[in-house]
């Protein structure tokens, strides 16, 4: 078959490519971490913290052995940190189980924690320019526009489809650069309002231009609508100005990071503070935050109370002098009743 789009727009990708610091390199762990930091993330986000955690963790090795607190810690402010947690415990397996070099096949990629189908297309295409392919939403929008397809992107099916065409797609032995240009293009031309189509090097093929469609397509259902979770979170100051945060379980929701407590709608809050043998003695707002998941929305209501006794802790509760948290992980979440803490005990 004939690639004529696929051709063009590979000179279109060698020729106007963004200069960004995973293209520099063919190291597979390089670009793991790079795929990994930008799902859910934007590439201007994504630069510093790539360039830092590489210098903190050059390799598989540095990445195994490192205390999990200095993984979350470079991850501070990405979001999403259960990414750092699996980012760790997928360079332990490579280690155990590949003797510290990371496999070529996406196959054997998918059976490394947190390097699911798109991952592990990514590295298997990009580092070893084997024929996979890496289908994600802006993938399956650049192809729904050139054929015209009116799948539900929504759906598992349709995905499986575009990963069947998009392996048809690659130009033999080009598969980096290929599958790198179509995500390029769904990126910076074919975007999702506001396609650039006069920009486009694939625009005389594209069958979505050619009948008017481009803005209707792809067809897409609409997503169930996150679950709102509404919490109290607790700042409890003692005498001698140390807050008590909260270290998550591992495993879960920003697990083996710190907050301070949260009570759940309904639960009450002079008996969770008699719960740990103390007694309040002033409450004061802290103000409202809101932070959004990917499923989820937390609705939380700050608290600042000072309190006196102790003698119990929650789980994975400790008392942290002030402005000692700065040096713990704390997920972004919180970042606004933090603040509004530090800025009350100053
Ligand atoms: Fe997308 Fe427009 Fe290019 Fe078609 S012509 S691929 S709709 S940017």
């Amino acid at each position: 078959m004939e690639k004529t789009w696929q051709l063009a727009l590979l000179n279109w990708y060698r020729e106007n490519k963004r200069d960004l610091p995973w293209r520099k390199t063919r190291d597979p762990y390089a670009i793991w971490v790079s795929e990994i930091m930008l799902q859910q993330t934007r590439v201007d986000t994504v630069i510093p913290y790539y360039e830092r955690f590489l210098a903190l963790f050059p390799d598989i090795q540095a990445l195994s052995g490192a205390p999990i607190e200095n993984v979350y810690k470079a991850w501070e402010g990405l979001g999403y940190y259960s990414r750092a947690r699996n980012l760790q415990r997928g360079a332990q397996t490579v280690l155990e189980r590949f003797d510290g070099a990371m496999p070529r096949e996406a196959a054997l990629l998918q059976k490394i924690p947190g390097i699911g189908e798109y991952t592990a297309g990514a590295i298997s295409s990009i580092a070893f320019d084997q024929p996979a392919c890496a289908v994600d939403g802006n993938v399956m929008r650049v192809g729904a526009r050139l054929y015209a397809d009116e799948q539900d992107i929504a759906l598992p099916a349709t995905k499986k489809y575009w990963q069947k065409e998009a392996l048809g797609w690659i130009p033999q032995g080009q598969a980096g650069d290929f599958n790198q240009s179509l995500m390029e293009l769904g990126a910076l031309v074919c975007l999702p309002r506001g396609a650039k189509c006069p920009d486009c090097p694939v625009r005389q093929w594209c069958r979505a231009f050619e009948t008017g469609q481009v803005e209707a397509l792809p067809v897409k259902s609409a997503k169930a609508k996150p679950k709102v979770e509404c919490y109290r979170v607790l700042a409890l100051v003692d005498e001698k100005e140390r807050v008590l945060f909260c270290r998550r379980p591992e495993d879960g929701l920003l697990g083996g990071l710190w907050l301070l407590p949260m009570l759940a709608r309904g639960e009450d809050v002079e008996s969770y503070i008699a719960s740990l043998g103390l007694t309040a003695l002033e409450r004061l707002p802290l103000g409202r935050a809101r932070h959004v998941f990917t499923h989820l929305v937390w609705e939380m209501e700050g608290e600042l109370i000072y309190v006196r006794g102790g003698g119990s802790l929650p789980q994975g509760g400790a008392w942290v002098e002030k402005g000692g948290w700065q040096a713990l992980a704390l997920p972004g979440a919180q970042a606004k009743l933090v603040r509004a803490l530090e800025e009350a005990l100053c």
